[in-house]
This record gives structure tokens, C-alpha cells and sequence, in this order.
């Protein structure tokens, strides 16, 4: 045993990572979390016999730090079908693997979303970026997504049918200004791998990977509030003081050094007798009247999230709806629209507003040396907003600011 304190603030899925790579190294940390429970941003919750993911999110499988982290069998991976069903207030249609196959076949689906000539964009953007290796797309020139996309040559009527949904309900922002390494990223592990989720929920993932920890420590519901050199400042007046720090959630607040943006997002859940998509797919809507950017029936994909045998639905709404009152009874009344099932059908679970859901990156990064987590002598950082809104990025900056710890750096 190594008896240096550590203490690490913040039991998401990067800080869980650190103290995993601690304890690897022989040290027995400490974690301080302000909340009452781990996984920070990946967290499900069980109501009323639903399993609710805190926002519509997803594991891909390509990522490469999960296969260093989780055992992705004992998550009992449901996997989404490739493609996407397109809603349009006069139809609905289902797009076949875009990202995989994109030349099998002449749909008559997909020309609804795009030209003949969008289909050998797409054969050519997946051939090149499935040849680019991660560290490639992370080192070059950036631009906005929609700014690339527009070059690569992809018409108005794919980008608007097609990427626009798709990536405003992953990036979880609507101009699609988010860096096109970020889209080269995403894009190249929706296209090697598959979306999943824990057949029991996001929250698994970050239950997996505390279940590893042995000689961690947590400290739930304690909330730092300042950090002055290597001493940690605690809600309720206390102080510690530690050998080394690291501190996973972004150090403005902390320290008053740097800023931090966050894109927000909202997601209700709805319940229905019967799932109006009855495929593990995952629907976009198109039109940008709609408040509704996409939506997926997640008992489609893993029948566990509902335990009476109703539809458990996700809908997530990217433009700003804060200052709504009746938000509920809009998206009902839309989803009435897209899908010609009354309103009054659609029962309400849950609405989460996520204010703080994927960092705001200018320069988004794979990884960094791990020197470069310093943020003064004994205290390191981590967490995604370090590299890019991800869980694989969340993993990557875990384990970097730990190896600067046992560096002694
Ligand atoms: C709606 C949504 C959708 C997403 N979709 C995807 C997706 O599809 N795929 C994907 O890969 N990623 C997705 N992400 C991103 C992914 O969830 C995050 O990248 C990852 O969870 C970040 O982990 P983290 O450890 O860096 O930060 P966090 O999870 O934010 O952990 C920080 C922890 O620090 C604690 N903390 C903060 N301040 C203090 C304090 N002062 N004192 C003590 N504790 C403190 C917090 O309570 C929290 O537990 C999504 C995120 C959201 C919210």
C-alpha cells in the first residue's frame, strides 16, 4: 500500500477511472462527491417500475477505452439497429444502415433524405475516416461540422434530413457548429461499431466500473467549494488537507481559474401501451417547427427499462425550452403529429432538464500527456470537458491525470 493521500473530487465515470488506476498503482484514494450516488452524468433512475436514463445517451463500442475499462458482456450490450427512421409531419421512413452500406441498394427511403450523389459521399466520407486512425482526425485543421459537411459535398437536403438530427441529438447543439474532429470522431465509431445501451441501463456502466474499486473510499454528499493550493475546502466548513488532487469537474468554480460552457439538453419520458417504431431504432425529426429532436422507445432496444410491459419513450428536445410551462403537453400534442396517436395516450414519467450535459470544446483533443493535467504543483484535472464530451474521453482523462499522480508530476 502506497499512504500518500489522494483525494479525487467527483465520482463520474473519469473519476472512477482515476481511482481504478490508483489502486492499480498500489494507492488507496479518496473520492468526494457533492451528490448522494456515482456516475456523475451517467446515471438511470427507477421510476415507477421504468428504468430512466438521465439523457438520451449511448455506448459505442468502437470507443476504444471502454475495452480497457468495462466488460462489456457482463453489461448485457443491447444494441441499436443501424439507421434511423425519419419523421416528417406527412410520413415516416425507415433509412437502412446509411453509415455502413451506403451504395446497397437504391431506397427509395433514402432518396426522400438525399441525392444518388449523397450515397457516394457517404460511401467515400466512411471509407476515408475508417482508414484515419483517431490521433489523425484529433491533429487536423478544424472547422464547424456543418462547415465540413458543406465542403465534403453532401447537398442541403441530406444535411437538413439526415446529419442535422442526427448530430443536434449527439452534440446537443442546433447549428451544428461542434468541431468537425468531433464529427469525424463520432461518425467513425457509429460507423466501426454499434449505439448501445446496459440492458439495464446507462447507469451500469459507471456501477461496473465502481464495483473494481476495493480500497477507494467516498464520500457522498460532500461538496467542495474551494481549493487553495493542496487544501480542499468543504461545504460544511471543513478543510483537508492532501498529497496530491484530482479534480474531475472543470476548475472555474473551484480555483476562479479558466471558464466552462455547457451545450443543455432536455429529455421527458412518456409511456404508451405499444411502441409506435417497434424497432431498437432511433428516430429523427426533421422538421424544425418541431420542439422534438429525436426520440427512441427504449424498451425497443431493451425490454428491461419497463417492468408493466408499456412502451418506455425517450424524447429529447436540443433548443432551449426553459422558459415553457406547458412542455409536456406540447411534445405530447407533437408526438400525436408525428406518430397519429392521441396526445392523451402519451402518459408522462419524467421531464430532466440537463443544463450542463456535453462541454462546449474548442479544441477537442483524443488525449494529452499527462503532464498536461497539471493545474499546479499536487493538483491534477480530468474529466471529458478536457478532450471532448465523451465517455471515452471521460476514461482518457481519468486514467492521464492518475499516471501524473504516480509519475509524482
Ligand atoms: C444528456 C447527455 C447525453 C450524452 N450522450 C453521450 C453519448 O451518447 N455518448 C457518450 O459517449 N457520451 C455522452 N455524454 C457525455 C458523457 O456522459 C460524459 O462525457 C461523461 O459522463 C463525463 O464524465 P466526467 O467524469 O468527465 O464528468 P461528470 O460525469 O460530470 O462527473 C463529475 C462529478 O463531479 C461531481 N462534482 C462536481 N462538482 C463537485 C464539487 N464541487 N464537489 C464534489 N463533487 C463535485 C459531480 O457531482 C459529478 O458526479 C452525454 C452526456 C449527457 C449529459
Amino acid at each position: 500500500m502506497n499512504d500518500k493521500s489522494i483525494y479525487i473530487i467527483g465520482a463520474g465515470i473519469s473519476g472512477l477511472v482515476a481511482a481504478i488506476e490508483l489502486e492499480r498503482a498500489g494507492y488507496y484514494p479518496v473520492i468526494l462527491e457533492a451528490g448522494d450516488r456515482i456516475g456523475g452524468r451517467i446515471k438511470t433512475d427507477e421510476v415507477d417500475g421504468y428504468l430512466l436514463d438521465q439523457g438520451f445517451q449511448v455506448l459505442l463500442t468502437a470507443y476504444p477505452e471502454i475495452h480497457r475499462y468495462l466488460d462489456l458482456e457482463k453489461l448485457k450490450l443491447k444494441k441499436f439497429r443501424p439507421g434511423a427512421i425519419i419523421f416528417k409531419p406527412d410520413a415516416t421512413f425507415v433509412i437502412h444502415d446509411p453509415l455502413r452500406n451506403p451504395l446497397k441498394g437504391v431506397s427509395m427511403a433514402f432518396s426522400r433524405v438525399g441525392t444518388l450523389w449523397d450515397k457516394v459521399k457517404l460511401f467515400s466520407l466512411i471509407k476515408h475516416l475508417k482508414e484515419k486512425e483517431i490521433d489523425a482526425i484529433f491533429s487536423s485543421p478544424q472547422s464547424s461540422t456543418l462547415e465540413y459537411l458543406t465542403k465534403f459535398g453532401f447537398s442541403k437536403k441530406i444535411i437538413e434530413n439526415f446529419f442535422a438530427p442526427f448530430f443536434k441529438g449527439i452534440f446537443l447543439e442546433t447549428s451544428l457548429a461542434t468541431s468537425s474532429r468531433m464529427f469525424e470522431f463520432v461518425f467513425k465509431m457509429f460507423a466501426e461499431g454499434h449505439a448501445s445501451v446496459p440492458a439495464l441501463g446507462m447507469g451500469q456502466i459507471a456501477q461496473q466500473l465502481f464495483d473494481k474499486l476495493e480500497h477507494t473510499q467516498i464520500r457522498f454528499n460532500t461538496r467542495v467549494t474551494g481549493l487553495k493550493k493542496n487544501q480542499i475546502e468543504l461545504a460544511d466548513g471543513n478543510t483537508i488537507t492532501a498529497d496530491d488532487i484530482i479534480l474531475t469537474t472543470t476548475p472555474n468554480e473551484l480555483t476562479g481559474q479558466g471558464e466552462a460552457k455547457f451545450h443543455q439538453v432536455t429529455n421527458l419520458y412518456f409511456t404508451l401501451q405499444k411502441s409506435f417504431i417497434g424497432k431498437p431504432m432511433i428516430g429523427l425529426v426533421t422538421d424544425e417547427k418541431f420542439l422534438i429532436n429525436n426520440l427512441t422507445f427504449m424498451t425497443d432496444v431493451s425490454q428491461s427499462y419497463a417492468k408493466d410491459g408499456r412502451a418506455l419513450l425517450s424524447v429529447s428536445v436540443v433548443k432551449n425550452v426553459e422558459e415553457l410551462e406547458n412542455l409536456e403537453e406540447l411534445i405530447a400534442l407533437e408526438l400525436q403529429v408525428l406518430s397519429g396517436i392521441k396526445a392523451s395516450y402519451f402518459k408522462h414519467v419524467k421531464t430532466y432538464t440537463i443544463s450542463r450535459a456535453l462541454p462546449q470544446i474548442k479544441d477537442s483533443k483524443n488525449w494529452m500527456p499527462y503532464q498536461h493535467t497539471k493545474l499546479y504543483d499536487h493538483v491534477h484535472l480530468a474529466g471529458d470537458y478536457m478532450l471532448n464530451g465523451s465517455i471515452n474521453a471521460a476514461m482518457t482523462s481519468g486514467r492521464s491525470a492518475a499516471e501524473a499522480v504516480i509519475a509524482g508530476d
